[in-house]
């Protein structure tokens, strides 16, 4: 799967992607991605991005044309990918609110491409030229981009190969909707502090497997 990614901070995601379950899955080719710095499509000496709003109000707004520059040259190189194969994404705090659902729809896509608004956001003839706006969550950040992470490492996880076990993401939290996972322990077996302890439940030291799975389908709490 393909990520391509727009934004004003081009080096703001190499750190992450270059850590952990990222990084693997990029050196066993399944993901790949390739971040676009939006100045790139300007063409003034200043490589402006931003404007004031038209009748006033706070801050400033992405310009439209650098955006549609960069999508048009992005989507001139995927010609070759089933419209139905692919996406453009506009990172909105009041976009889609994004789930494990949408993570694993997405997850059967080949490209994916996010567009990461700055400032007060993007001039709203955008939407003509994108296919969904995403938010992560009923509140507002300062960029698109940690929100292009959020969503690109919960798909990530969901391709085959990525994580070591392929049970993780059958067991997961919310990967039956509205359900939690069941708490896990590790040693050691009591944690003392302060004069307390604390055990791991009994029946995890059993061995009977089959009372523990029992356990942990009780265990297993209704997200609300
Ligand atoms: N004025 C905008 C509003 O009221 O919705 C907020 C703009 S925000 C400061 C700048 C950019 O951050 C947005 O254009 C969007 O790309 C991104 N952003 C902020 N919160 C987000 C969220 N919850 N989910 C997805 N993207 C978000």
């Amino acid at each position: 799967m393909k990520f391509q990614i727009i934004t004003i901070f081009p080096d703001i995601f190499a750190s992450y992607f270059g850590e952990s379950i990222l990084k693997r899955a990029q050196e066993k080719k399944v993901i790949d991605f390739k971040i676009h710095n939006l100045r790139d499509w300007t063409s003034d000496n200043h490589r402006t991005v931003d404007d004031a709003p038209y009748g006033g109000g706070a801050g400033m707004l992405m310009k439209i044309e650098p955006l549609y520059k960069a999508l048009k040259d992005i989507n001139k190189k995927s010609t070759k990918i089933k419209p139905t194969k692919r996406k453009i994404i506009l990172l909105s705090a009041s976009g889609k609110k994004w789930n494990q659902k949408l993570a694993q729809k997405y997850s059967k896509l080949e490209e994916v491409v996010f567009v990461c608004g700055r400032y007060e956001g993007v001039d709203a003839r955008i939407k003509k030229f994108i296919d969904e706006e995403i938010s992560i969550g009923e509140y507002v950040l300062t960029g698109g981009e940690l929100p292009a992470m959020v969503m690109i490492d919960s798909i990530t996880r969901l391709l085959p190969g990525v994580l070591g076990n392929k049970n993780s993401v059958i067991e997961e939290s919310h990967s039956e909707e509205g359900l939690a996972e069941y708490p896990q322990y590790t040693r050691p077996e009591i944690f003392i502090t302060d004069k307390k302890k604390y055990s791991v439940p009994k029946i995890l030291l059993s061995g009977d497997h089959r009372k523990i799975e029992e356990w942990r389908k009780k265990q297993q709490k209704k997200i609300k």
